[in-house]
């Protein structure tokens, strides 16, 4: 599952364990990604804070890892690069899975190599407010939608973004991420501006 996770949310860590059941999957890899191509609107945490705030979301769940795959590689982060890293470290026979949110699905015409990314593993999409996925075969085309699972899981209105505002504004971010990860953005002072 990749993200810019800043910071990472329980609709990230719901997401993860609904698609982890669902596909009976061994273990769920969050990636930090380095230079996300698509957000250059506004200034992103340094990689080692996303990366410290995923580490300790997810340290309760044993099958949840995190990979700094695309955070020592230089450069901007491509998922068809990654995938590839992952299929080169774990072999042929391993089934590959990318885990996205249904907005991410909507730009995955803009993202590098779509049909290469779609070739090499199976996209899972999960439902978002906004974004309505039944949409999708309008706007991927066949060829593509027929290759996205859908996840079956009620919709988290709940954003990096709206965190980092509420932040920002001084409101409470309990129960929308966990403790661990509010303590630590309390303590780092992250999103105060
Ligand atoms: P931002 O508001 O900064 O864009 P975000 O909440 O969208 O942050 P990202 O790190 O951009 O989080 O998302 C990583 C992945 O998780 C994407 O595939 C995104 O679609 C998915 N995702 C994030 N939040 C949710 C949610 N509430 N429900 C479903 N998918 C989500
Ligand atoms: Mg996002």
């Amino acid at each position: 599952m990749g993200g810019t996770f800043d910071p990472v949310h329980y609709g990230h860590l719901l997401v993860a364990e609904q698609a982890r059941q669902q596909y009976q999957l061994g273990e769920v890899v969050f990636v930090p990604n380095c230079i996300p191509p698509h957000k250059k609107d506004y200034q992103v945490s340094p990689a080692e804070c996303r990366y410290a705030m995923v580490l300790l979301a997810t340290g309760d769940n044993s099958y949840f890892s995190v990979s700094r795959e695309e955070i020592q590689r230089s450069g901007p982060s491509y998922t068809i690069d990654t995938i590839r890293a992952f299929r080169r470290q774990l072999g042929p026979d391993v089934q590959l899975y990318f885990i996205t949110g249904a907005d991410a699905v909507w730009e995955i015409l803009t993202w590098r190599q779509p049909q290469d990314i779609v070739a090499e593993c199976q996209l899972i999409a999960a439902h978002r407010p906004g974004f309505d996925l039944q949409k999708m075969t309008a706007v991927l085309g066949e060829d593509l939608a027929n290759k996205v699972e859908l996840l079956a899981m009620p919709e988290m209105d709940i954003s990096s973004t709206q965190i980092r505002q509420r932040v920002a504004r001084g409101q409470s971010i309990r129960y929308l991420t966990p403790q661990a990860v509010a303590n630590y953005i309390c303590k780092t002072g992250l999103y105060n501006n």
